[in-house]
């Protein structure tokens, strides 16, 4: 149930519209838009069935969501959602743009890989310490070790962390190390671990199962929410099809389709979704202008070496070259995006 208020209610008319829920167990969430607040009903709604709701001062309107997914449906918000990723927020004006190895293969890759997303204007840093592979003798990340050099490499370089977790049994080390706990294609259906990671205070980077609809996607989220983590950041990756010639088929589709059905913040994954460098660019292009609120790209000091996904990664030269590419199409879309300096990206690691 969604109650949204007038025009003129005072801050006393939402609290006591809240209370008078929340007295019958129900919770209650509240979002400020610029002209009218949302409060949803996060409950059993049928104990609101019969309270007088449209007689409180204050109420507009009240709605039921007849969507299978109601926290993370666009009407349960005022507006779009901001997920602020330590300090920077995903969701509103800028594009936001995270990049990193696939895996943190040691120290010093890490820690270049993250002076070179900062010095190209990149706003976030991402690399695997937990990999799920699809052979069990590839590479599998360094697991506790890769939390630690992610920490490591947040600290020298201030930004925020994104990192996969890929069992319950790991949430609280990553929660621990990372700033955003990205849950991977392969787990988007984990609903052991979507709760548990709904019951830590970290945002979610959500990235869409290989075989699932826009519509498993959006209620993965709520499993998420409904432990009352709202900081769900959902994103395109790409799916299978019979085709072949890319690594997945990147469904450009569901960015704006995303757009219209939630409030939540969406990006796109061009890196997973082609699987070849030379089709980051323009799959990066058709995200931004497909409406993505940002971008997570793969890069890596030497991508010939790379221990996982060398093919689709990006070395540090391309990366900046790539940001700066961006940029037009970002401007068209209404976005800002501040491409960094010029400084040599491979800046001499030095502890
Ligand atoms: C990754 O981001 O490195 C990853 C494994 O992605 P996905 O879950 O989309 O395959
Ligand atoms: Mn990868």
């Amino acid at each position: 149930m969604i109650i949204v208020t007038t025009l003129d209610a005072t801050p006393d008319d939402v609290d006591r519209i809240r209370e008078r829920v929340e007295s019958l167990g129900l919770r209650t969430h509240l979002s400020r838009g610029e002209t009218h607040t949302v409060i949803g009903c996060i409950g059993d709604e049928e104990k609101l069935d019969h309270l007088p709701l449209r007689s409180l001062p204050g109420v507009a309107h009240v709605h039921r969501v007849m969507k299978p997914f109601k926290l993370a449906a666009r009407e349960f918000a005022a507006g779009p959602s901001r997920v602020s990723m330590g300090d920077v927020e995903v969701g509103g004006q800028d594009l936001v743009v995270i990049a990193g190895p696939c895996s943190v293969e040691g120290e010093e890759m890490i820690l270049e890989s993250a002076d070179a997303v900062r010095a190209a204007g990149g706003k976030g840093l991402r690399g695997g310490a937990f990999k799920p592979r699809t052979s069990p003798y590839s590479f599998n990340g360094l697991g506790v070790r890769g939390l630690e050099l992610l920490a490591q490499a947040r600290e020298r370089s201030g930004l925020p962390v994104v990192t996969e977790v890929m069992d319950t049994r790991q949430v609280q080390d990553v929660a621990g190390h990372a700033d955003v706990l990205q849950v991977g294609a392969r787990n988007m259906q984990n609903f052991a671990l979507l709760t548990e990671v709904g019951r830590v205070h970290r945002p979610v980077l959500l990235k869409r199962g290989m075989s699932s609809t826009i519509r498993d996607l959006l209620l993965a989220a709520e499993y998420v929410m409904k432990q009352g983590n709202m900081d769900v950041i959902l994103c395109e990756r790409g799916i299978r099809t019979f085709e072949t010639a890319t690594r997945n088929t990147f469904d450009l589709a569901a960015i704006p389709v995303l757009k219209a059905e939630t409030h939540l913040p969406v990006i796109a994954d061009p890196s997973h979704a082609g699987g070849r460098r030379e089709l980051v660019a323009p799959l990066s292009f058709a995200a931004i202008a497909a409406g993505a609120d940002g971008l997570m790209v793969e890069i890596h000091p030497e991508p010939s070496q790379a221990l996982s996904d060398g093919d689709q990664s990006l070395d540090f030269d391309e990366f900046r070259e790539f940001m700066v590419g961006l940029q037009p199409f970002a401007a068209a879309a209404g976005r800002r995006l501040s491409v960094g300096d010029r400084t040599p990206a491979r800046a001499a690691v030095t502890g």
